[in-house]
Order: C-alpha cells, then structure tokens, then sequence
C-alpha cells in the first residue's frame, strides 16, 4: 500500500501534530503515522484501570500556556475543539527528609510565609527570585518561541539587558550555585532544588542557572496547569482539528526507513512494508538515534551522525501509577494538605548528586526527587467518585547494573521502596487505599514509546551542550536535516522535550519558509 500527501509526519507527538495543524491552516494536506495504537506520544490519557484516566506521561502543561498557540489560541483549539486548563491550588505541597512541609500557593505572600517558618531572609530571596525574573522572562520566551536564527539568541539578548552583568553570570552559573547563593536554609534550598530539576537537567551543570527561576516562576504565577480531563485532551483537539482538515492520522505504524529519491528524502517506509510519500516533505520526530540508521551514513554526512553519536539520552524516568481510593495528604504543620503536584525533596546536595549520577548512567537506589501528581484533586472526572488517580515520577537509570532486562524483576520491589519513603511523609497512603498499580521502569518507557530513547522523555538531555544551535546536532538546529526534504521537530531539536509545542510550532515556521509562504498567514510571528 502507498498513500501520499503534501506532507508526510512520522509520529504523532503533540509537537508533530501542532507542526501538521499549522501546515493544514496553511492548506497542505497531511498524512500522518504514529507507532503506538494512539497518537499524542506523551500526552496521551489513558484508561489504565476501569474507569480511571491515567496521564500516562505529562500532566502538568504550564509551559505551552505562554505558546501562542495556547495564548492567543491560533487554531482554535480553546474556542472550537473543546480544550480547557485548570490551574490547581495550592501549587504544590513538598516533604523534606526531616518530615517538614512547604506549601507553595499562587498567592505568593502565602508562599512567601511558607518560607519564612524556615528563614525570613529566604522568603524575602523568594520574593526577588520571582520578581526579578519578570525583567527577563519575556526575553527568554522569545527565543523559545522562535526557531534558531529567526532572531538573537538568549545570551546575545541577556548581553543587552539593563543589568547584562548579573543575568549572564546567572545563566551560566549552575542552579546548585544558585540556590545556595540566593538562599540560606536548608528546607528552602531543598525546595529551590526540586523545582529546578524538573526538567531533569543536573542542576549541578554550568548553564542551568536560570532553571532555579523559571520553573518557580512559572508555577508561581500559574500553577501546575493541567488540560481538563487529562492531558490527552490537547490530542483530542489537535486531532479534530487536524481531522476538520481532511489530514488522516494512522497509528501501529512503525516507521524503520526514510524513503530517497535523488539525494531527496520523499516518504517513510513502515516495518511491515507499507509506504507513506510525500510531495513536499517529511516532518520527522523519530528519535535523531533511530533516525540516523533510517537512511545510508554518506546521506548524514560524518558531521552530522558524530553529532548523534555524541547526543547524550537524557535522565531516564521510572513511573508509579496507581487508582487509589484517597489522594496522598501529607501531614504539615497545618493538618493534613495534598495538591494536584506534590512530592518529596531531599537536600540540596543529596538532589545533586543523585540527577547527575543517573545522568551518568548509575542506579540509585534512595530517591532524593519524588514527583507525586494527583490530577483528580482538581479534576474528579478522571475517576470514580471519590476515588483517584496517582502517579509517581523519579529518575533513574535506564541499566540498573547488568543489562536493561534486570529492570523487569526488580522494579516492583523498587516501587515498594519509593512507597515506603513517601509513607513517612503521607501516612495514610496505605495499601488498603491502593485498588491496583502499574509500575514502569525506564525500559517500559522506551518501550512504550520509542521516542523516550532509553527512558528519557525530553528527547535528549538539556544541558548547555545540547541547546539552542547544539540541539540536535550544531549545524543542524533549524528543523532542516542534512537530508533535503526531511525536517526534525520533537523534543530532540530546540528548545527540547515537555509539553510546550515550542518546536512544534518552530518546525512549522521553517517549513513555510521553505515553501516560499510567509508564517504569519497561520501564526504569530515576532
Ligand atoms: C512519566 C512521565 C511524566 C512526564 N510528565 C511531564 C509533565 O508533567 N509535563 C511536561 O511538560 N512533560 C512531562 N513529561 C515529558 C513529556 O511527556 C515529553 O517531553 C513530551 O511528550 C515530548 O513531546 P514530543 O512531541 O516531542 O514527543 P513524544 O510525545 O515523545 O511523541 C513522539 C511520538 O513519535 C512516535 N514515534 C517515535 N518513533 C517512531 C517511529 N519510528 N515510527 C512511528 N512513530 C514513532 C512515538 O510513538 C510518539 O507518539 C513526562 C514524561 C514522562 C515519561
């Protein structure tokens, strides 16, 4: 069988979709293909147990609100296909080791009072930490937002700020360094630390420094936004209006070649034979490590597949999901708290330590970084009355010792140990309020989505190594692949993984370019 269109996308992430939505706006006409028996990668929802809907992966979408897309609602997909944000209070409720609480509210002086049962001084830092970003949070918004090149880069534009001196020493400073510069008691050190690694970069690297105040930030002025009924929501209204569009979505597809004519790639070959061409283009968000061994060396060029070779993964995750009878409630100073996004910190350094030693590839067996998402909080409708849906997000790595497959008998025993620790905090997390669980361990996670090369959901690590013009390979940072015809988007080209449609919407704008159309037809251009 061989179908063709205009554009042929391969995989149905959330980015993909958002790049096929904007060339369906533009009059295109779109075929795209997905591995899974589902689109929407990892923001899918999904009926783990009967009757609960499981965020699989994502479930906090904060970081595509400030995407135009979202923010003037460009396609329609708020007013028209039925998509809708909650913004959970309190933000988040964290444990530290020593069995005190920090709840974080979006009315910051609450927040701030939090703080300051710890150290007055720190919550004063707080309160600078958030305002002081607000001098600097559009700049950065607006080098994520546009490709690379369409503009000058955060630090040519940080160089050009009021106080250049100060924001460019803080980005290329750590966030570790940061935190216990900005900072003097442990409890908020512990909790800055969290919050930095969520995106899983070691935040003991150079050039992690601005994480220590934009996912606060972020949080701080918005909360944990979550889509109404699961994070597979964004799919279904990316889908309907792709749909509306006349585009055709095709999943258990798993691509394994790039069809070439003339040096051109024009088309994806799936494993079982069938082929999908296309007339423009290929937009691809196959993992740059599988995507290399899609086409002969001599089409990547040595430049290029050294660039991957060299393309470090990323932090691996490993998820506990659970339907529960009870949310998780943690006992704090003021009674019992839960919130949509929870968890438990270690210390800083212990926090430290344990992301860059996963990011090296070592099993750690204590977790220092516990995510706890408890999206029925705000959202009931995800499960039974009453009852709830859990999940538990750590780090850790993809080869416990001795090979991936050991993962398979000894990840049960792992999630009993993660339980155990969060029992000190949420006592009354007991068994008798879990009804059933599924674990998975960062194999699973590949295996459930091939994107998530080696259990790492961000399609590479962030690290100053890997971004902006580095991400994926240098050269080749502008969606465009050595492969005429082929286009990256995903979380392996910039600004990287989690649900912002950032590149996307990028890998869009290029590919007008391309065409010879102007990209404000469809969107916002700044
Ligand atoms: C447990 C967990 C929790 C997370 N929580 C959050 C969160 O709360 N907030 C957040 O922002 N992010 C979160 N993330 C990360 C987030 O899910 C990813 O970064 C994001 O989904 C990346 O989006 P994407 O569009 O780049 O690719 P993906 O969502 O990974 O989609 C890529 C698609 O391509 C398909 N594909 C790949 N290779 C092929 C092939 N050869 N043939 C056909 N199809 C192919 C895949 O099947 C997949 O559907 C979480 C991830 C995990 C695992």
């Amino acid at each position: 069988m061989t179908a063709t269109a205009d554009f042929v996308i391969a995989g149905a992430g959330h980015n993909s979709l958002i790049t096929a939505a904007y060339l369906a706006a533009a009059g295109y006409s779109c075929a795209i293909v997905d591995a899974r028996a589902i689109p929407g990668g990892g923001a899918t929802t999904e009926e783990l147990f009967p009757g609960y809907h499981v965020d699989t992966c994502s479930t906090g979408h904060t970081l595509i609100q400030v995407n135009p897309l979202i923010r003037n609602d460009e396609l329609g997909l708020v007013s028209k296909y039925g998509l809708s944000y909650i913004d959970p209070e309190p933000v988040e409720v964290v444990a530290f080791p020593d069995g005190e609480t920090l709840t974080m509210s979006l009315d910051l002086d609450a927040t701030c009072a939090e703080i300051a049962r710890f150290s007055e001084r720190d919550a004063e830092a707080y309160r600078r930490v958030i305002s002081e970003y607000e001098e600097i949070k559009r700049i950065l918004g607006a080098t994520r937002f546009r490709p690379v090149g369409h503009g000058p880069t955060a630090a040519q534009l940080l160089a050009d700020h009021p106080r250049a001196g100060t924001w460019t020493r803080r980005s290329m400073m750590s966030a570790r360094d940061l935190i216990l510069h900005e900072f003097e008691s442990p409890h908020a050190r512990a909790f800055m630390a969290w919050m930095a690694s969520q995106t899983a970069v070691p935040i003991d690297g150079a050039g992690t420094g601005l994480l220590a105040y934009q996912i606060v930030s972020g949080r701080q002025a918005r909360s944990w936004s979550i889509p109404a009924g699961g994070s597979g929501r964004l799919i279904d209204a990316l889908v309907g209006y792709l749909s509306a569009l006349g585009a055709t979505i095709e999943c258990d597809v798993v691509v394994d070649e790039l069809l070439l004519e003339d040096g051109r790639c024009i088309g994806v070959r799936a494993e079982d034979g069938r082929e999908w061409r296309a007339r423009l283009g290929v937009i691809s968000t196959i993992h740059v490590k599988h995507l290399v061994d899609m086409a002969p060396a001599e089409a990547w060029g040595a430049d290029f597949t050294y660039g991957v070779e060299t393309y470090h993964p990323g932090v691996p995750f490993f998820g506990g999901y659970f339907a529960t009878s009870a949310p998780v409630e943690f006992a704090t100073h003021a009674g019992p708290r839960s919130a949509v996004s929870s968890g438990c910190a270690g210390w800083l350094e212990d926090q430290a330590l344990h992301l860059r030693a996963v990011s090296n590839g070592e099993f750690v067996e204590s977790d220092t970084w516990v995510l706890v998402a408890t999206p029925t909080l705000a959202d009931p409708g995800r499960a039974p009355d009453g009852h709830h849906t859990v999940k538990m997000v750590t780090f850790n790595a993809y080869d416990p010792g001795g090979g991936p497959d050991k993962w398979e008998a000894m990840k049960d025993a792992h999630l009993d140990r993660q339980l155990e620790h969060l029992r000190r905090f949420a006592p009354g997390f007991t068994d008798d309020v879990i009804l059933d669980r599924v674990v998975k361990s960062p194999v699973d996670v590949e295996a459930q989505n091939r994107h998530m090369f080696h259990g790492a959901p961000h399609g590479g690590d962030r690290s100053i190594a890997f971004t902006e013009a580095q991400r994926p390979v240098p050269g080749w940072a502008q969606h465009r692949m050595p492969i005429d015809g082929l286009y990256q988007t995903g979380g392996t080209t910039h600004p990287g993984g989690s649900i912002t449609g950032a590149p996307g919407r990028n890998a869009a704008m290029v590919v007008l370019e391309d065409l010879g159309r102007d990209p404000s037809e469809v969107m916002e251009v700044t």
